[in-house]
């Protein structure tokens, strides 16, 4: 079912070459892009025109309007069942409680004596939130999406999410009631690239957003991709990943469900072991079996997760190599469940979010860790960190200086402007001081 990529042995390479080596889907945005540059044209031009003829071409249902009515919001929350309810308030509760922790204070740094320098944190004024909608719903997205966005202080906060057909067009009602829970009530049935080309346009119903977060699938990746630079993006957040790091301590049950936990989310969803134990392997390879024949989702997501060339069972020679596996691939999720686990965790310098030991899911941070379960994916790891407080805000410094803080470095930016061959930059300084330079005290 998982295929095996043996790198016992043998010394492993450095960096790309060990990269090179570790399975990973073929996952092509840059061809994505040109697909979705019509789309985003088409929606620039027409507007929610647009939107509504793309929800009826991918989603299936012919909109009577593109934004939410406040009532469907409304009814959503009061239809949720009870015990839904309850999960998406504890997971809202535990998410604030470390989103706020994250929040940025105003911070001076005397420079020198009359010079200072503070660092203000601004957040965006308006934000465009993407929660997911496709093969599943992503109730949880909203949650992880929303909270660090009003954590930080976000007062414009819109949320889109695709058409449902068995909802009459509108996003799945427990899309509606997260939303309802948590005070958002800008929210929009527009899926993948229109959704982003909506909020980066605008449209009659949506005003513009300078900033667009939120994961998805490859359409919404690129679509985020062709608008960087344009608007503020979070990084791509695509198909998801657990890489587990394990050794014969761990248990072959809680490792083989983990590894189809997130299989269940996309067919391009990646399952990587990386064991020294080969009885541990043999062991999860036997457990798979049994436990994918008991899941949902199997043949459109399960299967061709586990059997594509994204996931894979890595035997290395120890932990110390494990290590440089899972460095190199750069994990969305990457699981501990190893001898002092702690420890080896403290050890990796590369995943979007680390699982430690046995009672610590993957499946406890999608929902209920407090954590932040929008993470990078596809190495994106290796430079990039999930969505947070900080991802809302924009740090400003405030430059003040007295006549003689200035002057005492007068000379030294009349030098570095000159070496930059911008004389007027020196001038700016010289300007204020009778044309000359002013030596220092
Ligand atoms: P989605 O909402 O991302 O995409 C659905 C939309 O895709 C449709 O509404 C449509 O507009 C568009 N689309 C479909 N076919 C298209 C085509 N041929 N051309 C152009 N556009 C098209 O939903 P999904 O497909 O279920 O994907 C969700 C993804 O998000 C999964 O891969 C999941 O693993 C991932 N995810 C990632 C994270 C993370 O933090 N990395 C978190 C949650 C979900």
């Amino acid at each position: 079912m998982i295929s095996r990529i043996d790198l016992r042995g043998d010394a492993l390479p450095e960096g790309p070459a060990l990269r090179d080596l570790l399975p990973r889907a073929d996952f092509d945005v840059q061809a994505a892009l040109e697909k979705v540059r019509p789309i985003c044209e088409a929606v620039h031009h027409r507007g929610d025109a647009a939107l509504i003829d793309f929800a009826e071409k991918f989603d299936g249902v012919r909109l009577e309007s593109v934004r939410v009515p406040a009532a469907a919001l409304h009814k959503a929350l009061e239809e949720l069942d009870p015990a839904v309810r309850a999960a998406l308030e504890e997971s809202i509760r535990r998410a604030r409680l470390v989103h706020r922790a994250q929040r940025r204070t105003t911070h001076t740094t005397q420079v020198v004596p009359g010079g200072s320098v503070t660092e203000k944190w601004v957040p965006v004024d308006r934000v465009g939130l993407y929660a997911p909608g496709g093969r599943a719903v992503y109730p949880s997205t909203v949650v992880m999406n929303v909270v660090p966005a009003q954590e930080a202080g976000v007062e414009s906060i819109a949320l889109a999410s695709p058409a449902q057909a068995d909802f009459g067009g509108l996003p799945h009602p427990t899309i509606l009631a997260a939303c309802a829970l948590l005070g958002v009530d800008e929210v929009y049935a527009a899926g993948g690239a229109t959704a982003v080309a909506m909020f980066a346009y605008g449209t009659e119903s949506c005003a513009p957003a300078p900033m667009v977060m939120g994961p998805g699938n490859i359409w919404v990746a690129a679509a985020k991709r062709y608008f960087a630079g344009k608007i503020g993006i979070d990084t791509e957040a695509g198909p998801t990943e657990i890489a587990i790091l394990a050794d014969d301590t761990a248990d072959p049950v809680h490792v083989a469900a983990d590894l189809i936990s997130q299989a269940e989310h996309d067919p391009l969803a990646a399952s990587v072991l990386v064991t020294d134990s080969v009885s541990l392997a043999d062991a999860v390879e036997k457990e798979l079996e049994p436990q994918v024949a008991a899941s949902k989702h199997v043949e459109e997501r399960i299967r061709p997760a586990l059997t594509g060339r994204q996931s894979a069972i890595v035997l290395v020679d120890g932990i110390d190599e494990g290590l440089r596996v899972v460095d190199a691939y750069g994990a969305e999720h990457l699981e501990i469940q190893t001898a002092d686990a702690a420890a080896v965790a403290d050890r990796v310098r590369n995943a979007g979010a680390i699982f430690i030991g046995p009672w610590a899911p993957v499946s406890l941070g999608d929902y209920c860790a407090g954590s932040n379960h929008v993470l990078p994916t596809g190495g994106c790891a290796c430079h990039s960190s999930g969505l947070s407080v900080q991802s809302f805000l924009r740090g400003i410094h405030i430059v003040d200086y007295t006549k003689d803080a200035l002057a005492d470095v007068a000379h030294h930016v009349v030098t570095l402007a000159e070496a930059e061959d911008l004389p007027a930059h020196g001038a700016a300084i010289k300007a204020r001081f009778g044309w000359k330079v002013p030596t220092s005290k």
